[in-house]
């Protein structure tokens, strides 16, 4: 989830954050914090590597943190392995969707709008299987 209370005067940190997805969504492999730094400072001098932690700790639903064997920790962009789900009201159950629906969608509506699509949730709300049986 990107952060809800954004400071809309806070148009820097927005555009670091943005820098920093993108360096993740284009990396072909896991980076380590001092990558991602480099990376992003060649675009944004004014970046600090705090700044990298920071914004890790702020984008953990989307981005995936993993220590290597080598001690350090290395963030991957998760959006290829996001799931959704289907969510019985009644059992509280959920069930999830393995295959994202959005996919083409969503690269429609990136290129119709120009707009750069970070993230999507989807969640559905019914009666499952077991519950539905009870009910007839
Ligand atoms: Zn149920
Ligand atoms: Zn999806």
């Amino acid at each position: 989830m990107l952060s809800k209370n954004k400071n809309v005067s806070d148009y820097k940190s927005t555009k670091q954050r943005n820098k920093i997805i993108q360096v993740l969504q284009n990396a072909e492999k896991p980076l380590t914090a001092e990558e991602i730094y480099m990376l992003v400072k060649d675009e944004l001098p004014s970046v600090v590597i705090s700044t990298i932690y920071r914004n890790m700790e702020a984008l953990k639903s989307i981005i995936v943190k993993t220590v290597y064997n080598d001690g350090k920790a290395r963030y991957e962009f998760t959006k290829e392995k996001h799931t959704h789900n289907l969510i019985c009201l009644k059992c509280k159950k959920s069930i999830v969707i393995e295959k994202c629906p959005f996919e083409a969608m969503e690269k429609n509506l990136s290129e119709q709008n120009s707009f750069e699509i970070l993230e999507h949730k989807l969640e559905i709300y019914g009666h499952c299987k077991d519950c539905r049986r009870i009910k007839e």
